[in-house]
């Protein structure tokens, strides 16, 4: 059987392919997508080329969807159940899931599979490795359109603030505010942070932040934000800044505005440049136990069903960050170039797929 996909071609480009549908194996369950969104990762991965040369490798990794085949060792998932992907589905046998890293297992990165190491989601169907570990069943109280912001923007932004160990009363810095940096400042605002200073540019982004908690919002293109955050906090900057746009040298900044002890959460990802720079008389002349912690989201089951109880419970809405909708298979291309376009009130678009 072959299925449609819409796949990165080489670098720089995108189409519609046709392929050999993928295989189920014993662990394993095939999926077809009711939900998608883009990812601005997607639009790295084609347009800059940032994971290297791909061809005719399916795009996409935010789904929910329908199981429509599962392995004869899958105990918890059955043909017909609605699922939320995780966008990092990790072997969890592996020995750097077993260190704690299963975004990394088997190598660096290698927890993120979909449109990186194999076909992504943008496909009539697809493939989940290790189901019941990777796959979480869609509670019947969420809006399969908000679930699918769990898979990705959620799970990332928020570990941008577990990375920099968010505490109670914390003054936080948020450095961008698109999707993911929106659920920085969610996540940061959950885990009981104080001032949080939204660093963007866009007006729909900060009426956002704002919703998830921001407390003051600053604008990157008025200004040098290590200079506007230390007139905020009268020259003592903050205790932890989370990193979720920007380039290379925003390390740099986020030193700067780091109080001693202070951490950095970073869940950026470096499309260009060769080096990060610390600043060393703002990193107390290497002696200022300034953390730098960077890294790929979790993913997996429980993570996906401890974001879900959040949402169950009130306590996060998803749904803010969905600024466009799409329907229909076909649409999926319109919405990453809309991703790509990036219009000023753009946060999220996602395609509904009926089928
Ligand atoms: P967006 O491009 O939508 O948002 C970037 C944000 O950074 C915007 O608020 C933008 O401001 C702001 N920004 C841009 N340049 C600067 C600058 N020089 N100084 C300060 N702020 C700036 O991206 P997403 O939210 O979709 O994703 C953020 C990053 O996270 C991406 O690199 C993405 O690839 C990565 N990512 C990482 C994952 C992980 O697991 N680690 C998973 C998913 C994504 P404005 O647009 O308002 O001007
Ligand atoms: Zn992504």
């Amino acid at each position: 059987m072959k299925i449609k996909g819409l796949a990165m071609l080489g670098i720089g480009k995108m189409g519609w392919i046709e392929k050999e549908a993928p295989k189920c194996g014993p662990l394993d369950a095939l999926v077809r997508p009711t939900v998608v969104a883009p990812c601005t990762s997607d639009i790295h991965t084609v347009w800059e080329g940032a994971i290297g040369e791909r061809s005719d490798m399916i795009l996409g990794h935010e789904a929910v969807g329908e199981v429509m085949e599962v392995g004869e060792l899958v105990k918890d998932f059955k043909k017909g159940d609605k699922v939320i992907v995780p966008a990092i589905t990790p072997d969890w046998g592996d020995i750097n899931s077993q260190r704690g890293f299963p975004m990394h297992s088997g190598e660096a990165l290698g927890g993120w599979k979909f449109s990186n190491f194999k076909d992504g989601v943008f496909g009539e169907l697809f493939h989940v490795n290790e189901a019941d570990a990777n796959l979480a069943i869609l509670p019947d109280d969420i809006d399969p359109i908000s679930a699918v912001m769990l898979t990705d923007m959620s799970t990332t932004g928020f570990h941008a603030a577990e990375l920099a160990e968010v505490k109670l009363g914390d003054t936080v810095c948020a450095i961008g505010i698109g999707p993911v940096g929106l659920n920085a400042v969610a996540g940061a605002n959950l885990m009981g942070a104080s001032h949080i200073y939204a660093v963007g540019s866009r007006p729909d982004c900060a009426r956002v932040a704002k919703e998830y908690g921001a407390t003051e919002i600053i604008n990157y293109k008025e200004g040098d934000i290590v200079e506007q955050v230390l007139a905020k906090t009268n020259g003592l900057g903050v205790d932890k800044v989370l990193i979720a746009g920007g380039t290379v040298d925003t390390f740099a900044q986020a030193v700067k505005m780091l109080k001693p002890g202070g951490n950095i959460g970073s869940v950026n990802y470096l499309g260009s440049g060769e080096f990060i720079k610390i600043p060393r008389i703002e990193w107390a002349v290497g002696m200022g136990h300034k953390r730098i912690n960077a890294g790929l989201t979790p993913g997996g089951r429980h993570r996906m069903e401890k974001l879900a109880s959040l949402v169950q419970t009130g306590k996060y809405d998803p749904s803010k960050l969905i600024t466009h909708k799409f329907e229909g298979f076909d649409k999926m291309e319109d919405a990453l170039l809309l991703m790509k376009d990036k219009p000023s009130d753009l946060i999220k678009p996602i395609v509904e797929i009926k089928w």
